[in-house]
């Protein structure tokens, strides 16, 4: 364990995994983190850690970490160590090629949802303004696009309802496609202890998680679905509700938009939702679908949570809608102890979201047409602004391929690894002429990289995250920059060598710009942050205080409006080919592509991954515990060992993402979602033999 003697100081910080967003206080000794302790007083957390924010932080000083920036001509080339200035100069230079030779729309930036607000904020301003496109995109992109699609549709907000205490207030827990207790372990644990003093469960999942049953917990009901058919059984909860009488009228006729109303009423109303005729396809049985219905609708105060396995799905947008419209029929929605919630899986996936970086919308998720909005903006950056949303990662690999599109800069996010169909990815980034990496190590995205920059973990800057529930907490700095500069600070330098001028001395600058350009922000300063501990926005004149529960005398939007969400299946399909559906998910002691928790030697107990199998489907194909089995899909293959588990239904493997060897997107598809391009991670049709050792 991390533990280096006696604290000579220490500084108080938040956690750079999840979107719990755990406060810490950072003993130091000197630049040496001596440990890190829980903050009794963080209000996500209230003292509880667990084992990724309390011991995985040796990836900072790790050996791997690269500390000075290094250019090559070609990617055959070996690196070439350079001054900061002459990389920067570099950038500049070869961007501004670009641009004159195809247009100012070659070029675009990535952001990471690793990053602070602020430095998001200034890579979709780098671009905006000193790129003259909207070319910028967010690995939010890959996980909860449609999250920001769905609610904002629905209810007015991108974002999740409820504060995390919330839950204590809870009567049933509605969890779907999210596995709390290995992602989001301290609010985990926290749903836990409201189950154990007596809230009803139901769990939407086709894997049986830990919560279906755990010492002291069992679900009421567990809807082990097919993948790929969420948008089914959240109608056939919805058919159920409706044609049951389960509707809370009152509610809806003061909150909601009447004639949308109308129409999915008589929409989920369809013999075909009951969820008689769904069960083939679902395969959840009709009873069970009825009895989970009506226990939502009728047992109380209903809360929602939901993760990636609602949202990585060619029908993600349309799950997230669905979900909404469960809440909004039934009333729970507006008040302590229900809700609609995202669990968000990155540190800082709200906050990326919020700042503006998808390629359509300005921070505070206002559209880039919208004429008042730019203006603003334009007044503020001293520039004209584009008013047509730019491109969105898959379509930047697209226009890659197709010859227009050269220079990415990537702020924190390894595409390589983290994106899906791996061969696509690759052929697109071997065609740009500049990618600039900006990261801590030498990650899969750098193989085909022409500059590469060190960036700098949470321990070395300031700035802010945005949690799950909204809560914008300060990040502090405990140590200096190990390449020299914090992100914000090289993209600062990048604009201004690319004749943009930015002059910030410190990121509570960048704040307080977002804060006076975002009504959401309006009241959000490090200062008020610090005062209070941690702030919910909105927080603004109207909330100064912040809002930890959201809709709560109407919605954002003013009215509810209900969604139609009609049910299309998927087109990845078992076949004769590919017998089995292999869906994703995560590991508690590993953390998303694994950069940091592999180089954390403490939390190392998970050395790979691994293909979970359903006895059945092994023992067809002569498969035993911890075989070496080859995986195909129509996109590529891959070698993982097996683990035989009743945990998997017959017919559905599982495998989770963190180590590169294994390649789990190699095999993912192309497919994604209909309204945001989220791909598809949680379907794959594969077919599954024993092989020889790899
Ligand atoms: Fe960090 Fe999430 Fe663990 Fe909290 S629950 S310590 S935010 S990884």
């Amino acid at each position: 364990l991390i533990d280096k003697g006696q604290a000579e100081h220490s500084v108080i910080t938040t956690c750079a995994y999840c979107g719990v967003g755990c406060s810490f206080r950072a003993e130091m000794k000197g630049q040496d983190i001596v440990r890190m302790v829980p903050n009794k007083d963080g209000h996500a957390n209230h003292g509880h850690s667990c084992v990724k924010g309390r011991f995985a932080i040796g990836y900072a000083t790790h050996p791997d970490r690269i500390t000075t920036p290094m250019i090559r001509a070609k990617i055959s080339d070996p690196w070439r160590v350079v001054s900061w200035d002459e990389a920067v100069a570099h950038v500049a230079s070869e961007f501004k090629r670009l641009q004159g030779k195809y247009g100012k729309h070659a070029i675009g930036g990535i952001t990471s949802s690793r990053c602070t607000n602020e430095e998001t904020y200034l890579v979709q301003k780098l671009v905006r303004a000193g790129f003259g496109n909207n070319n910028v995109d967010t690995c939010a992109r890959v996980c909860h696009s449609p999250t920001g699609y769905g609610l904002k549709a629905t209810l007015g907000e991108s974002a999740g309802t409820q504060d995390f205490d919330s839950i204590r207030a809870t009567d049933v827990v509605l969890v779907i496609g999210a596995n709390p207790t290995d992602a989001h372990p301290v609010f985990g644990s926290q749903m836990k202890q409201r189950l154990r003093a007596g809230a009803k469960l139901i769990v939407i999942d086709p894997r049986r998680i830990d919560l279906v049953r755990t010492p002291h917990i069992k679900a009421d009901y567990h809807l082990r679905l097919s993948p790929g058919t969420n948008v089914a059984v959240l109608d056939t909860l919805a058919h159920v509700i409706v044609t049951e009488g389960l509707v809370d009228e009152a509610f809806v006729a003061q909150r909601c938009e009447p004639e949308a109303f109308a129409k999915w009423r008589a929409f989920v109303s369809q013999e075909k939702y009951s969820p008689e005729a769904m069960e083939s396809v679902t395969g959840v049985p009709a009873d069970v679908v009825r009895g989970a219905a009506r226990l939502y609708a009728t047992g109380g105060n209903g809360a929602i949570y939901y993760g990636l396995g609602v949202t990585e799905h060619a029908q993600g947008s349309t799950s997230v809608m669905a979900i909404a419209n469960l809440a909004m029929a039934t009333g729970n929605i507006g008040r302590e102890g229900v809700g609609v919630n995202p669990l968000r899986g990155q540190n800082n996936v709200q906050g990326s979201c919020d700042m503006g970086s998808f390629p359509h919308e300005f921070p505070g998720y206002r559209h880039v047409s919208d004429t008042t909005v730019r203006q603003s903006f334009e007044e503020a950056w001293g520039v004209p602004l584009l008013g047509e949303p730019g491109l969105r990662i898959p379509n930047m690999f697209e226009a890659a391929l197709d010859g227009s599109f050269k220079g990415l800069y990537i702020e924190g996010e390894d595409i390589a690894q983290s994106d899906p169909d791996t061969q696509h990815v690759t052929a697109a980034l071997t065609a740009m002429e500049c990618i600039v990496v900006q990261d801590l190590f030498l990650n899969e995205t750098a193989k085909f990289a022409h500059v590469f920059l060190p960036g700098s973990s949470f321990l070395e800057k300031d700035g802010t995250f945005t949690n799950a529930e909204r809560r914008m907490s300060l990040v502090r700095k405990v140590m200096e920059p190990k390449g020299g500069y914090a992100d914000w600070e090289i993209t600062q330098l990048l604009a201004n060598a690319m004749g943009y001028p930015m002059n910030y001395t410190h990121a509570s600058q960048i704040l307080d710009e977002i804060a006076r350009l975002t009504p959401t922000f309006h009241g959000v300063s490090f200062e008020k942050i610090e005062a209070l501990g941690s702030v919910q926005w909105p927080c603004n004149d109207e909330h100064p205080l912040g809002t930890p529960v959201m809709h709560v005398d109407e919605f954002v939007r003013g009215k509810g409006r209900f969604m139609l969400t009609e049910y299309v299946p998927t087109t990845e399909k078992a076949s004769s080919e590919h017998p089995l559906i292999l869906t994703t998910g995560r590991i508690l002691s590993q953390y998303n592509v694994g950069a940091q928790t592999r180089r954390t030697a403490n939390v190392m107990w998970h050395d790979e991954d691994r293909l979970e199998i359903h006895s059945h489907d092994a023992e067809e194909r002569g498969i035993t515990d911890g075989d070496w089995v080859g995986i195909v899909s129509r996109s590529g293959e891959t070698v993982l060992r097996a683990v035989v588990s009743e945990r998997m239904q017959p017919g559905v493997v599982y495998t989770t993402f963190h180590f590169p060897g294994s390649g789990a997107n190699v095999i993912t598809t192309e497919n994604s979602d209909w309204a945001t391009n989220c791909p598809e991670y949680k379907v794959t049709a594969v077919q599954v033999t024993r092989v020889t050792q790899p």
